[in-house]
Parts: structure tokens; C-alpha cells; sequence
């Protein structure tokens, strides 16, 4: 679904953030990739939806080479990516409903199937009854899980989380990993980056090891190294 030929990435003349990465992620998959601040693993997850652009080498989304998309391919692709940050991003202004249905509205979704399908993602996070609440009145745990039901709720191929848990107390950071857990086991891959040892071993998923650019492990039913 997802692949890296031989990937190089610098900015602006400093060492590779990315150093000549060859990887392949198959649908259905949850990968977790660990490493330090500044092992590349943010480099590495914008260049799955185009946010950077590989200095070297090839990224393939389902078999196309991302570079060679033009910009309406790129939109087709990043609707099939559901993507969740580590500071949510939710709209402050509007309730936890209209940050979703928004989501939708963008997508140009149905009024009817945003009535459905609201609830729907609100009840797979566990948070049905936030709905009419706004961002701020939730802990940073509820608001990544709003986060996510946006990010799955024009039901995506693939979510991808860029230290989704990187703000979050340790149960909090537990739920989400668990919630992440259960979009996978509904059919969607996920790719998630993180620094938190104890969840991504919980998973027994895959785990793959970043370090200064390179890939130093890729375990398939993982262990965290550093
Ligand atoms: P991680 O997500 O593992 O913390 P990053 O991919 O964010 O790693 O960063 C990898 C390296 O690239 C770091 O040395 C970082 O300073 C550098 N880097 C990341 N983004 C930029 C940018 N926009 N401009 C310049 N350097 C960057």
C-alpha cells in the first residue's frame, strides 16, 4: 500500500532527516515507529501525504509514485488518509459534532449520512455523550479521541498519527493507542509514530526503530529498542 525506495531526505543543506530508507507497509497493517526527537520519524510519516517531498528515492501510494501525481490525484490520495496530530487540532469554536460533521461537510458528504455517521465515529471512541461539548471543555485524552473519529469518519484506507500520544498522561495515552488498536482491527491501516515504550509493547504489532534518519530495526511483532 505504502513504499519507500531507497528515501532521502534533507532540509536546507543539514545532515539527511530521512537517510536512504527502503520500506513497504501492506494494508490492514498497524506499524508503530519509534525513536528519539529528531530520529526522522515526523520526516518520514509527512512524506507519505506529500507534506514533504523526498530529496532522493521513490514514495508509492498504492503503486503510484507520489511525485509523479498531479494535484487532483494528491487530493484523491490524502481523502484516502486519515491523518491525527499530536495537538489534536480540533476547531476551538465549534462542538466536538460540528468538528466532525465539518469534516464531512469538507469532503462533501451528505447531510443525511452526517447525521448517521456523526454518532457512529462518537460511539466507536467512546465519547457520545461530549458531543455537544466544545474542545476545550475535554482532557487532552477525549480531545485526541475526537480527533480521531474525524480522522476516520470519511472512512479512510489508512490513519496515519504523528505522536498521537506525545501530549497525553500515560492511561489517556493508553486509550488512544487502545482506540488506534480497534480502527485496525476494523479493517484500516494505521501507521502511528511514538516515544512511548510500554503501549507500542502492549500491541504486539509492528514496530519499526528510527534512529539519526535510518532504520535500525523492524520488528514484526515488536520489540522497542533505542
Ligand atoms: P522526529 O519526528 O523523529 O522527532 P523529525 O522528522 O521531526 O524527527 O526531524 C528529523 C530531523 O530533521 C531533525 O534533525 C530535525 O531538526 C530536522 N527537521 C525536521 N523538520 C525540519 C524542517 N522543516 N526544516 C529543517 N529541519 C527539519
Amino acid at each position: 500500500m505504502i513504499r519507500f525506495e531507497k528515501v532521502t531526505k534533507f532540509y536546507n543543506g543539514g545532515p539527511a532527516a530521512v537517510d536512504n530508507i527502503t520500506l513497504s507497509i501492506e494494508s490492514g497493517e498497524l506499524v508503530s515507529i519509534v525513536g528519539q526527537s529528531g530520529a526522522g520519524k515526523s520526516t518520514l510519516l509527512k512524506m507519505i501525504f506529500a507534506e514533504e517531498q523526498p530529496s532522493e528515492g521513490k514514495v508509492f501510494f498504492e503503486d503510484r509514485d507520489i511525485a509523479t501525481m498531479n494535484k487532483k490525484e494528491l487530493n484523491v490520495m490524502r481523502r484516502k488518509i486519515g491523518a491525527v496530530f499530536q495537538d489534536f487540532r480540533l476547531l476551538p469554536k465549534k462542538t466536538v459534532y460540528e468538528n466532525i460533521a465539518f469534516a464531512m461537510e469538507a469532503a462533501g458528504q451528505s447531510e443525511e449520512n452526517i447525521v448517521s455517521d456523526v454518532p457512529y465515529v462518537l460511539d466507536l471512541v467512546d465519547l457520545s455523550e461530549k458531543m455537544d461539548n466544545f474542545p476545550h471543555e475535554l482532557s487532552g485524552g477525549e480531545q485526541q479521541r475526537i480527533a480521531i473519529a474525524r480522522a476516520i469518519v470519511n472512512q479512510p484506507d489508512i490513519v496515519v498519527a504523528d505522536e498521537p500520544t506525545g501530549n497525553l498522561d500515560p492511561i489517556s495515552a493508553y486509550e488512544v493507542v487502545q482506540i488506534l488498536k480497534k480502527i485496525n482491527d476494523l479493517g484500516t491501516t494505521v501507521i502511528l509514530s511514538t516515544h512511548n515504550k510500554e503501549i507500542i509493547e502492549s500491541l504486539e504489532e509492528r514496530v519499526i526503530t528510527m534512529d539519526q534518519g535510518k532504520i535500525t530495526r523492524d520488528d514484526k511483532s515488536g520489540k522497542y529498542v533505542l
